[in-house]
């Protein structure tokens, strides 16, 4: 019998809200595989949802991070630096856009808006990636894995901002893991299929986009987060060092689908 077994190894999760995020999803999983967790909260409105659902963790580190204040990206590190000394997982579950523009066609988009929904959304990968490089190298390799949707490849008519965000984040992927690959650091993309989350029901036409889904699909359903989070677990075991700059679609097979 194969079992993943992250004991020794010690992970970032980025992008918990609530209990119905992504990121809580694999915080879970990893933290079932063994792997010690520092996790974060975005501000102090979210700090005792966040400690609540940590408790359920073995001991972890709860620390602040607003992803686009570049002193909190340099405190998160320097304190896992302090209390970890190493990290071999990075998981980025953060987006956002302004709900404006979110709500208008792409082609109205305001220049605010587009810079923020690429800041928190696409940049925030880098300026992580970059922070985590010397302490994943401290521990021989790393893997970073990041959150992105169908819209980054095709038109989702009211993805609008975020499509062109999460495509900028895809390229992201690539061009990070030729930066980061000769330090054995990998990194990839989750490409998840809708899941009912705070950050999902911003997106206009949610529901119907849902619904669709699950009608035209191969699988002819949702995903599920032991399905996403499951896929993140992989990426970040022994059973998936081959594999970086990818984007792996977990969407029932959504994406393959012309009409
Ligand atoms: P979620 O629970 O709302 O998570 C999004 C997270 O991003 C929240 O914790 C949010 O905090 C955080 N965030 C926003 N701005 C931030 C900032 N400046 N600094 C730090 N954190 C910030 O929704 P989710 O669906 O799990 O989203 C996780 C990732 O999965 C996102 O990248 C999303 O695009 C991606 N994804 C989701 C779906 C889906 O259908 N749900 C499909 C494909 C990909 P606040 O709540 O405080 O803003």
């Amino acid at each position: 019998m194969i079992e993943i077994d992250l004991s020794g190894k010690t992970g970032l999760v980025v992008g918990i809200a609530d209990r119905h995020s992504i990121a809580w999803g694999i915080a879970q999983m990893l933290d079932k595989a063994g792997a010690k967790l520092a996790v974060t909260y975005q501000n102090e409105r979210l700090e005792p949802k966040v400690r609540d659902l940590a408790a359920a963790l073995s001991d972890p580190l709860i620390l602040p991070l607003d992803v686009t204040d570049d002193a909190q990206i340099e405190a998160v590190f320097k304190e896992l630096s302090e209390k970890f000394g190493r990290l071999d997982i990075l998981i980025h579950a953060v987006a956002f856009a302004p709900r404006e523009d979110l709500m208008r066609d792409f082609v109205e988009t305001s220049r605010q808006g587009y810079a923020i929904a690429q800041d928190v959304s696409a940049y925030s990968l880098a300026a992580l990636a970059n922070g985590a490089r010397p302490l994943m190298k401290a521990a021989g390799g790393g893997s970073i894995v990041t959150l992105t949707y169908y819209g980054a490849e095709k038109v989702v008519a009211g993805y609008n901002v975020m499509g062109v965000a999460k495509a900028a984040l895809e390229a992201s992927v690539r061009y990070l893991a030729h930066d980061l690959g000769p330090d054995n650091i990998r990194v990839n993309a989750i490409s998840a299929g809708p899941m009912k989350t705070l950050a999902a029901r911003g997106v206009p036409g949610f529901m119907d986009m849902l619904k669709y889904h699950e009608e035209k699909a191969p699988l002819r359903r949702r995903v599920d987060m032991e399905e996403l989070a499951g896929t993140a677990l992989f990426l970040c075991s022994p059973l998936g060092t081959g594999i970086t700059g990818e984007v792996i679609h977990v969407d029932a097979g959504y994406n393959i689908l012309g009409m």
